[in-house]
């Protein structure tokens, strides 16, 4: 590499306006020092994003560095955690500078946010692109939202709009194009997702499971039917889909992006009955909408089900790697 590590690391990393009083020690020695809450538990999530697999090695660097954070970000809201601290783990083939100055731009326009400190990583040469990032988060001792929490009864909810990153993917893959008026607001959506960790913090308490959709709805809502062992009839119906969705597709078109397309990072969780009326009280504060797509039943199995009742058909579930 022309430019030492160690340049690049107070050049870019160790910059971040943002200090956590819970820091005692950031970048800059062999090892980040924390103090965690003493009356809370640590919550840890990691994701790695691999060039021509994640990305398009062309993407907009600083939407890349928003990316890389926000989706552990949402990690930790589908846990209802407080995020706190990250650490980044890069692997590049050269040291682009105006490349990286873009990217830690992005990442740290989302840290600071969320009052979310970088305390650490790693910086090595690749033959291509990675970015792992690990992000760390708190929640009081038991308070977690977990995935096998949902009951028959319980119904279930996703936060904002379903699809549209599935369609930006279909956009880029050259299968379906977009009306022009649509265009910024879909490469937002898959670029810049909004991590929900204010809805996750409210679904504390209220919430009895929940679960980011990375791959997908069908997918994702998956693991927490099998985690608590329970089944979902979905009224493809009500599915919340975006004008610009709307406006691409036809409808069953419409409706399968919105249940299998991937990286919608928004949160898919499942409430009894009887607390419905303290997330209505929660949700009306939110910036997204809170839309009800279902309900849990002791049947297993998820059984997508079109407004005169009769069965809307899929032919996979989401985005798996290795599937
Ligand atoms: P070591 O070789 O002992 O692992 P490094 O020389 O890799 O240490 O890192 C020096 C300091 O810079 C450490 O505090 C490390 O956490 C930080 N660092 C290195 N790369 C990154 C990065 N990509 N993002 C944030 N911090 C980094
Ligand atoms: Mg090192």
């Amino acid at each position: 590499m022309p430019v030492s590590e160690f340049s690049l690391i107070d050049r870019y990393f160790a910059v971040q306006g943002l200090h956590r009083a819970d820091v005692a020690l950031g970048i800059g020695d062999d090892c980040a020092v924390l103090r965690p809450p003493a009356d809370q538990q640590l919550v840890v999530t990691l994701d790695t994003l691999v060039a021509d697999v994640h990305f398009f090695a062309a993407t907009d660097p600083e939407n890349l560095g928003h990316k890389a954070l926000a989706v552990n970000l949402s990690d930790l809201a589908a846990m209802g955690a407080t995020p706190a601290w990250a650490t980044l783990g890069l692997t590049l083939p050269k040291v682009d500078e105006p490349w990286l100055a873009c990217f830690m731009k992005g990442l740290f326009g989302l840290a600071d946010r969320h009052g979310v400190q970088l305390v650490g990583g790693d910086t090595t040469y690749g033959p291509n692109t990675a970015i792992t990032m690990q992000a760390h988060g708190f929640v009081p001792a038991g308070a977690a939202l977990r995935r096998d929490g949902a009951r028959p009864g319980d119904l279930v909810y996703v936060t904002g709009a379903l699809g549209d990153a599935g369609l930006a993917l279909a956009v880029a893959g050259g299968q379906t194009t977009v009306p022009t008026e649509h265009h910024r607001y879909v490469q937002a959506r898959l670029e810049r997702p909004e991590p929900r960790i204010a809805q996750g913090l409210a679904l504390r308490g209220i919430a009895s499971a929940a679960i980011d959709i990375s791959d997908g709805l069908a997918q994702d809502l998956g693991h927490i039917l099998e985690r608590s062992g329970v089944g979902v009839r979905l009224d493809v119906a009500y599915l919340p889909l975006s004008p610009a969705l709307i406006a691409s597709l036809n409808q069953d078109a419409a409706l399968t992006t919105a249940l299998t397309g991937g990286d919608d990072y928004e949160l898919c969780f499942t409430v009894p009955p009887e607390r419905i009326a303290q997330l209505e009280t929660v949700a009306a504060a939110w910036d997204c909408r809170c839309t009800r797509i279902g309900a849990i039943t002791a049947e297993p199995g998820l059984r997508p089900i079109r407004a005169d009742g009769s069965a809307f058909f899929l032919e996979r579930l989401g985005y798996d790697h290795f599937g």
